[in-house]
């Protein structure tokens, strides 16, 4: 696959507009310090709240959200994804006109068709693969974050170098960027959320259950299924040599163990599970499923996390949260 780096990419067409930046959370700060250090002009559309003062602060023009729109040649849609489409409704789709940029972070409201701009705007996406305070801090290292861009819509002829340059003035291209295209930035981030993170927590609830009927202090269960921090190291591991090649660092008695019982925990069988999760995004059915689930006020959802939150593990994790603080090491370590 080919990687997009600096020397690829030209600033100059960012430099020639104006940015609003809807939003001053995770991603809005991130984007509209490294945008600036890179010399784009930043405006920072927002509501009145606590990120509206933080850009102040940071030395920004804070305008409302219409405003933002109205002066702002290209914009990034920087707030939660599930208030998108009202914003999107009520304050800037009235305000667009012809030959401005409209950026996302993520793609599922243009995917799923929750948002659909009027046909003479270039629609972008540029996603970094990380939090908003990485973004930040790799950038003010002199590196970056590796990011996606695609684009969903190109009325001007110039969408996809001004994505790449929005991608440059954050630093991704100091990293790295990526091609892909908004179906496959949204269907491969809700496949993570759907397919992989659900069975290795569903497996450590259910191992802590096993453990804890067998008669193990549930203390000890937790520290040693995650507590300790050993397990987010080995998917740090996996991460900077290898899913397979991590396993280095254990024992053999460990390595045997794992591979040797890793088909029986989840056989094949399993991968038809997962083309049904895939199938399920695919179809929009997801979106829709989660779509009346927020018109309805979440009671589903609500339901979900009292239950989770009633678990016992939460309980027996806190000593191994004591434990850890006095390791001395950071999140970043
Ligand atoms: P945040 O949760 O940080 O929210 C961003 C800002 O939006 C906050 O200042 C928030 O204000 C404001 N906001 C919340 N509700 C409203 C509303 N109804 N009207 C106007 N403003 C509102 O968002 P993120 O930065 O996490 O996400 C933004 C986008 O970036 C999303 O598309 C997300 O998928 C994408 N993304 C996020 C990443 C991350 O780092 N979290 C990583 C990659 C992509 P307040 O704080 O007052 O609620």
């Amino acid at each position: 696959m080919d990687v997009i780096r600096d020397a690829d990419v030209e600033l100059r067409p960012l430099l020639e507009r104006t940015v609003g930046i809807i939003g001053y959370g995770n991603q809005g700060r991130a984007q509209a310090l490294n945008l600036r250090d890179s010399g784009v002009r930043v405006l920072i559309g927002s509501i009145a709240d606590a990120g509206a003062e933080r850009a102040r602060a940071d030395g920004f023009e804070v305008v409302g959200i219409g405003v933002a729109c109205e002066r702002a040649d290209a914009i990034a849609l920087l707030i939660p994804d599930e208030v998108q489409r009202g914003v999107y409704e009520r304050e800037i789709a009235s305000r667009l006109r012809p030959g401005q940029v409209l950026d996302f972070a993520h793609g599922y409201n243009i995917h799923f068709g929750l948002i659909r701009p009027p046909a003479r705007l270039d629609v972008i996406l540029v996603a970094p693969r990380m939090i908003g305070v990485n973004v930040r801090r790799s950038f003010e290292r002199g590196a970056g974050v590796p990011a996606y861009v695609a684009v969903a819509q190109d009325a001007t002829g110039n969408a996809r170098a001004l994505a790449l340059a929005w991608a440059k003035a954050i630093g991704a291209t100091r990293a790295g960027v990526l091609e892909t295209t908004f179906a496959q930035e949204t269907e491969l981030d809700l496949f993570t959320e759907q397919g992989v993170w659900p069975i290795i927590m569903r497996d450590l609830l259910l191992s802590y259950e096993v453990l804890v009927e067998a008669g193990f202090a549930p203390e000890l269960v937790a520290l040693e299924l995650y507590g300790s921090g050993e397990a987010a190291e080995i998917f740090r591991q996996m991460a900077r040599v290898g899913v397979i090649e991590q396993m280095r660092l254990h024992s053999q008695t460990s390595q045997y163990g794992t591979l040797s019982r890793g088909p029986r925990m989840l056989p094949d069988a399993c991968k038809e599970l997962l083309r049904a999760a895939l199938r399920e995004i695919r179809s929009g059915a997801f979106a829709a499923e989660w779509r009346s689930e927020q018109e309805s006020g979440y009671p589903r959802f609500e339901a979900l996390r009292q239950a989770a939150r009633a678990h016992g593990i939460n309980r027996a994790e806190q000593l191994g949260r004591e434990l850890l603080a006095r390791t001395g090491l950071s999140d970043t370590d």
